[in-house]
């Protein structure tokens, strides 16, 4: 069937169909993460959102080169305006390790969490640091084409002179004179013509550690700089589509646009997408208002805010729940409902697989199967595709119990149009059990042995508190002749 797909353009503020500029390629660009911390929450939803779009434009028969890049240098503390200290060297200084080991450490991490989320990894994961001469390079034609200028050893980019060629504002929305009056006034401390340009190149002081040699200074690119070059290097100079968080499109994307359009005199990106945040409590999840959660944390229960720990799958099943551009209200409660969700739509994965042939089809699957294309195809609208799983989750009890059937053909659709949804494009997968189960059975046993010294010693206070704290976790232990059994309620 022929498939229109529809996505959301940031920049145009309407959903658009997407054609691409050179078929069967597609060229898509992330903003990865800025790698100093562990994994939140936050960076999950983001790399979730893009794996399905991903996934998706490689169902529809693309040629999807994905790039995500890797933060590792100028990502200063201020981001905004683009000041203090950056962000990875304050973290080596703080745990006295070198910059770059701070970068692997976390890069790894982040990795791991991705892997367990069954998201795929890129096509190329570019790191900021090994692409200090392409950025050099890219500051020298912004200036060559006059909309940069160097001050002491500094490079801005001039924001001026751009807008009377092109227009700075564009994706955000936002007028010249608004960002200005929200400027914060650094008393005069500053070698920019206009408040509002941003720094290309930043001359280091000495005791920042990394640096770089250049025309200008011993120095290091600004942070919105990197996405620019690495994008032109690895999809070209306009390619399809772009995305990343909301939270980066104003300044980071709007400050992308200036640089390439600057050095390059053409558009840049075609479709500009952007993933809503995490709530918590009706407030947004981040680092800086400090109620974000980890994965470890999610992994292992050890939040407050959590009762217990949630399975990698659960996360991305919860995180699909929402539409991308939606917020994402977590909690608990949620995370508990989106478990039992999952549970029954992998059941009757599982039960989909057993199911027979009748003589005869008694209901016409092809009216369900285009309801699921229509959410996907509507800018990726997953919580109605997985309503409309659901809908097949119905078929398979009502086959399952011979109320319904489905003649040989229409039955093999059935089977690999919910196997391609569920697996291929949602990445949603019967999780590998096998080593928890086991590691689950050894723990238990463990603890019902230490439940029985306990009892042996007629210490009855323990061996209750043993009992009934195993059923709050919803496991319970059954005392019979043959000795102690458990099972899960
Ligand atoms: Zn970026």
């Amino acid at each position: 069937m022929e498939h229109k797909l529809f996505i959301y353009n940031s920049l145009t503020r309407k959903k658009e169909q997407f054609i691409p500029l050179n078929p069967p390629h597609v060229g898509l660009y992330v903003c990865g993460p800025t790698v100093y911390s562990e994994p939140h929450l936050g960076h999950v939803r983001m790399a979730v959102t893009y794996d399905v779009l991903f996934r998706y434009l490689m169902f529809l028969g693309y040629k999807v080169r994905f790039v995500r890049n890797i933060t590792d240098v100028g990502h200063l503390e201020n981001e905004l305006e683009g000041e203090g200290e950056d962000r990875i060297s304050k973290k080596a200084r703080l745990e006295q390790m070198e910059p770059m080991e701070v970068v692997q450490k976390y890069k790894n991490l982040f990795h791991k969490v991705l892997e367990t989320l069954n998201t795929l990894p890129p096509s190329i994961e570019p790191q900021a640091s090994g692409h200090i001469i392409e950025q050099q390079q890219m500051i020298s034609r912004i200036i060559e084409k006059g909309y940069a200028y160097e001050v002491n050893g500094s490079v801005y980019f001039d924001i001026d002179a751009y807008n009377r060629q092109y227009h700075y504002g564009k994706l955000s929305g936002r007028k010249i004179e608004d960002m200005l009056s929200n400027t914060r006034d650094t008393d005069g401390q500053t070698d920019k013509r206009n408040p509002l340009d941003f720094a290309l190149w930043k001359k280091a002081s000495p005791e920042h550690i990394m640096q770089w040699p250049s025309a200008w200074s011993e120095g290091f690119p600004g942070w919105h700089l990197e996405c620019s070059a690495m994008s032109i290097k690895y999809l070209g100079k306009t390619f399809d589509i772009h995305g990343g968080g909301m939270d980066l499109l104003f300044p980071h994307h709007e400050c992308e646009i200036a640089q390439s359009v600057a050095a390059n005199g053409q558009e840049h990106v075609k479709y500009w997408m952007h993933n809503n945040m995490i709530t918590i409590d009706g407030q947004k999840m981040a680092r800086s208002l400090n109620n974000f959660i980890t994965l470890r944390e999610l992994f292992s229960g050890t939040h407050e805010k959590l009762t217990r720990a949630y399975s990698p799958m659960n996360i991305r099943f919860f995180i699909l729940q929402a539409h991308y551009r939606s917020t994402l209200d977590f909690s608990n409660e949620a995370l508990q409902a989106a478990e039992k969700g999952l549970q029954r739509l992998l059941k009757a994965m599982e039960n989909l697989e057993k199911l027979e042939p009748g003589r005869t089809s008694t209901f016409d699957i092809n009216i369900f199967i285009n309801n699921c294309y229509d959410a996907l195809n509507d800018d990726l609208n997953t919580p109605i595709a997985i309503a409309q799983l659901f809908e097949g989750v119905k078929y398979v009890n009502l086959i399952q119990e011979g109320s319904e059937t489905l003649a040989d053909k229409d039955l093999m659709k059935f089977k690999s149009f919910m196997q391609h949804v569920c697996g291929d494009i949602l990445g949603l997968q019967q999780e590998n059990q096998d080593e928890h189960d086991d590691l689950d059975e050894k723990l238990i046993q463990l603890i019902i042995e230490l439940r029985l010294i306990a009892r042996d010693k007629k210490d009855y206070a323990s061996s209750d508190l043993i009992r009934d704290k195993l059923s709050e976790i919803g496991i319970l232990l059954k005392d019979g002749k043959e000795g102690t059994t458990w099972e899960k309620e």
